[in-house]
């Protein structure tokens, strides 16, 4: 099973991917956690992406293409994957369309949550409040001027990606405002 996730910031396509990599026992390409975890172990990537992310804006699509074409060819991601957070740009998409197809590999889904701008930016002052309640550390771009920069980006430049894939008739939409587990439920209706 081969999936991708679309939706703004603070849809939940995290937390989506989450519960269906348990259920398919496939894993969750996350490249926000990939770009995050290369900041943290200081590589030449972590360097250059680092300043972009603190500001909310997007990584170039060189970098992120060639993370994700790598990390498809891991031998757990033999049975499928989910992808969460990529593609976020067209030229993304065009470049994932053609490592599948040079990889011989096909998408089974490309998934919409559709949110409410004013629910999202709740959703990020929410996951900083239970971050923080935690004791865990609050990412560097959970503020209000990086979220707003981030949702700009998204309507910029990856909202357009929808008419991408339902022009190809490959788009399923899923109201991401339900509860988690109602969300849950639809994507595994379309997935059945
Ligand atoms: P969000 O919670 O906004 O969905 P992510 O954890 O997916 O955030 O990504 C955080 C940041 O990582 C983005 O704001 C961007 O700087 C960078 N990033 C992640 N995925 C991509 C991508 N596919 N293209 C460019 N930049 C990306």
């Amino acid at each position: 099973m081969r999936l991708i996730f679309l939706g703004p910031p603070g849809a939940g396509k995290g937390t989506q991917a989450k519960l269906l990599t348990e259920r398919y026992g496939i894993p969750q390409l996350s490249t926000g956690d990939m770009l995050r975890t290369a900041v943290a172990q200081a590589t030449e990537v972590g360097k250059r992406a680092k300043a972009v992310m603190d500001a909310g804006q997007l990584v170039s699509d060189e970098i992120v293409n060639e993370i994700v074409s790598d990390r498809i060819d891991a031998p757990d991601c033999a049975k499928g994957f989910i992808l969460d957070g990529y593609p976020r740009t067209v030229p993304q998409a065009v470049a994932l369309d053609r490592m599948l197809e040079e990889k011989g590999l096909k998408l089974d889904a490309v998934i919409e949550l559709k949110v409410d701008e004013t629910a999202l930016v709740r959703r990020m002052e929410n996951r900083v409040t239970e971050t923080v309640a935690a004791g865990g550390t609050v990412r560097s771009d959970d503020n209000p001027e990086a979220f707003r920069r981030r949702l700009q980006e998204y309507r910029e430049k990856t909202a357009p990606l929808s008419e991408h894939y339902a022009r190809t008739g490959r788009l399923k939409t899923v109201d991401g405002m339900a509860d988690v587990h109602t969300v849950t439920a639809e994507i595994e209706k379309i997935l059945a």
